[in-house]
């Protein structure tokens, strides 16, 4: 059993931990604490674990190719540096199950069980190989011990309407670079959250409890659309599961939905 959940900030986005570990504390039997950049709490400065080197070996080479890592020595130093001082990781996308490991072993010993679940929320982008079709996936979590969470997956990871892609291109056909943000939403129809998005701390709160519910039932995710557990793959159900109404799905809003249990 879970009695212990240790969230850590992400101080380079606008994810808001604190309010999400507010969110979280009442829906869950579990003490919540919620700590500074994970990176900043159990890393030292000397690379005495060999974090940036892990981080070097998990950067995916290729959305095609299953073998990670550059381990050339400029690699390493720019990994040294981002653990260090936070900065956008500009288009490294990372084998999310080797970030794990490397901040499982992170960890120190004395919180290594698992009755303790820790949750780094992560300006990273992460990804996991589909053996069925061959490539990397971004993610928006990771699930296990540690749990991670990244804030660009959530922008990243799911599908964004057709038309977004079009605009996109199309704009950059035109002017050679990204439309503003503006421009998105008022010609793009349909749902989805761009980078810094004012809706991320509220949209990060049901992967946060997927991570939880992962570790106390073994289930990862809920096969109902619209609940704050299901697995979103596009944009719009992602707006619909973690923003909309209800909550939660039947089975979950008896677990956590804290209005209707109470
Ligand atoms: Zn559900």
């Amino acid at each position: 059993m879970v009695d212990q959940i240790v969230l850590y900030r992400a101080p380079t986005t606008v994810a808001d931990v604190d309010a999400i570990g507010d969110w979280l504390a009442p829906r869950v039997d579990a003490a919540v604490t919620v700590r500074d950049r994970f990176l900043d709490v159990h890393h030292s400065d000397d690379d005495g674990d060999g974090l940036a080197e892990q981080f070097a070996e998990a950067r995916v080479k290729s959305p095609y190719d299953r073998d990670t890592g550059n381990t050339m020595l400029g690699t390493i130093r720019y990994e040294e540096q981002t653990l260090e001082s936070p900065e956008r990781a500009g288009g490294v996308l990372y084998d999310g199950v080797g970030v794990q490991r490397a901040l499982n072993g992170a960890l120190p010993p004395t919180e290594r069980d698992l009755e303790t679940l820790h949750v780094p929320v992560l300006d990273r982008v992460l990804g996991t190989w589909g053996e069925h079709d061959g490539r990397w996936h971004k993610r928006v979590n990771v699930l296990g011990q540690p749990a991670l969470v990244s804030v660009p997956g959530l922008y990243e990871a799911p599908a964004k309407p057709e038309a977004y892609y079009k605009e996109k291109q199309r704009h950059a056909l035109l002017s050679g670079d990204s439309p503003p943000r503006e421009v998105l939403e008022n010609q793009v129809e349909g749902e989805f959250l761009i980078e810094d998005d004012p809706r991320t701390t509220d949209a990060l709160k049901g992967y946060v409890l997927q991570a939880v519910h992962y570790l106390q039932t073994g289930d990862a995710f809920c096969e109902q659309e619209g609940c704050r557990l299901f697995n979103a793959h596009y944009h719009e159900d992602l707006v619909e599961a973690q923003l909309g109404e209800p909550v939660f799905c039947e089975d979950h809003a008896s677990l956590y939905d804290v209005a209707a249990s109470h």
